[in-house]
């Protein structure tokens, strides 16, 4: 399988150099060349594996240039740190089905991808002889699964910007009490957003790139589109063994997620019906799907942090199948949106858009008031991000498909949300307990390029 960019500037890679280049080098993102689709018996097969036959079923479609006994073993070795058997379960209440993604290090459904990658990385680098400073951008989650991911790897550091006091008091603390040689949290003073430009920055910037080996984490990593690839196909072929549709609701925040189930969509024709694409008060999304309006709004707070995004770092990849993989006009596209924070689209293509597409944004009330329901109904408790995509799905709930919300993080890492709308605290899991009382390790910095490149050039490996 080759790998192209969304922009068309470089030529084919194969999946281990895309996976070490993160980030295209002429700006754009990494794509298969082409999108494999499996056939019907193929998939009733595959009703039939473990979660890890599965991956490995599904990954090597995607991957061709790792032996495919090593393969396994990566795959086998990321999910060992899971504490679930069936690693991401199913769970029927309240008239939807839960997919709990949460059984991993840091307990959110990123383990699943950043547990595979940091494996990868860790055999390519010992292979090549090389080292990599992993470089991301963080509103939360994304951070402690990186970190979780690389902590005391061999030929690996990392170093994590998360917007300063902005991300919960337990995702802080995940980060910061991983006191790994190799791992350094970066707080920056300002928002996830300045955080994430400050890292696209150096992305491009190509000399610098090149000299300290930088390495991408954030979702625009392919490896870990793919690996979340898995359990969208897993929970489909677990509901609908011998055929029929699926829908999902999928809590979204840089369009990383969804794009999986994008492409878990097309590699089964005619298992997955609606993606509903759930958003907080944060819905540029929800107003491209609803209106073909994708224009910039004001990043707001809400108790989903993690979703608390306005410029979705995947979306390209998106636009780029829905230009029918047109390079030249994705391009544009994105300069046009870099210079007037807008796009708009065709009747035509709005009605592509929704033929995958469902959405609906939901407020911070409607968030506590689902939290609340869900619990008085069913006694299951959803952290504030499941919250949405749950309310979302409900509200495109139809009672012919089965509907499963992506629960994408445990409840004990958003325990004030919680809380607020159920009037006690979650249960804490045992991994949690006495957090604070760790030693940690944390760099609070200003916003500014010059300071944050600085201090990468100090720490690199
Ligand atoms: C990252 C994250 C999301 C959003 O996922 P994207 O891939 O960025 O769309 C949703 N919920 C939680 C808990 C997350 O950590």
């Amino acid at each position: 399988m080759e790998y192209i960019s969304t922009r068309g500037g470089i030529a084919p890679i194969s999946f281990t150099k895309a996976v070490m280049m993160g980030l295209a080098t002429d700006g754009g993102l990494l794509l298969p060349r082409t999108m494999p689709r499996v056939d019907e018996k193929t998939v009733e097969a595959w009703g039939r594996l473990s979660y890890q036959e599965l991956s490995h079923a599904v990954l090597s479609l995607f991957i061709d240039d790792l032996p495919q006994a090593q393969l396994r073993q990566l795959i086998d070795r990321s999910y060992a740190t899971f504490t679930h058997p069936e690693i991401t379960p199913l769970v029927q209440r309240g008239g939807v089905y839960i997919l709990e993604l949460f059984h991993g290090p840091t307990l959110a459904f990123k383990d699943v991808a950043l547990q595979f990658l940091g494996n990868v990385f860790e055999y390519l680098l010992r292979q090549s002889g090389e080292k990599m400073n992993i470089l991301g951008a963080t509103s939360g989650d994304t951070g402690s699964a990186a970190i979780y991911g690389v902590r005391g790897k061999e030929r690996i550091n990392i170093f994590i910007l998360h917007p300063h006091k902005r991300v919960s008091a337990v995702q802080e603390l995940q980060m910061t009490t991983v006191t790994d040689a190799n791992v350094f949290n970066l707080a920056i003073r300002g928002t996830f957003d300045d955080g994430q430009a400050i890292v696209k920055t150096l992305f491009n910037d190509i000399p610098f790139k090149e000299q300290y080996h930088l390495g991408a984490v954030n979702s625009i990593n392919w490896a870990r589109i793919l690996a979340q690839v898995v359990y969208y196909v897993h929970a489909a072929l677990k509901l609908t063994p011998r055929g029929g549709l699926v829908d999902f609701s999928v809590p979204t925040g840089n369009f990383g997620d969804i794009f999986a189930g994008f492409v878990a969509r097309r590699l089964l024709p005619g298992r997955i019906r609606h993606l509903v694409l759930a958003t907080n008060e944060n819905n540029l999304l929800t107003r491209f799907v609803l209106h073909g309006d994708y224009s910039l709004g004001k990043v707001v707070q809400t108790s989903s942090p993690s979703m608390d995004i306005q410029v979705a770092s995947n979306f390209e990849r998106y636009l780029y199948l829905l230009y029918d993989e047109d390079a030249g006009r994705t391009s544009e596209a994105m300069q046009q949106f870099a210079r007037t924070g807008s796009l708009h689209f065709s009747d035509s293509e709005q009605e592509k858009i929704r033929a995958a597409f469902r959405s609906a944004s939901v407020s911070q009330q409607q968030t506590l008031a689902a939290i609340r329901d869900f619990y008085r109904q069913t006694g299951y408790v959803l952290d504030p991000h499941t919250a949405v995509g749950v309310s979302a799905g409900l509200a495109h709930l139809d009672p012919a498909v089965p509907m499963v919300c992506l629960a994408t993080a445990h409840p004990a890492k958003f325990g004030a949300a919680v809380q607020e709308a159920i009037g006690r605290p979650p249960e804490m899991p045992e991994s949690f307990r006495d957090l604070d009382k760790k030693e940690s390790r944390c760099q609070v910095l200003d916003a500014d390029l010059a300071r944050i490149k600085a201090f990468i050039e100090e720490n690199a490996i």
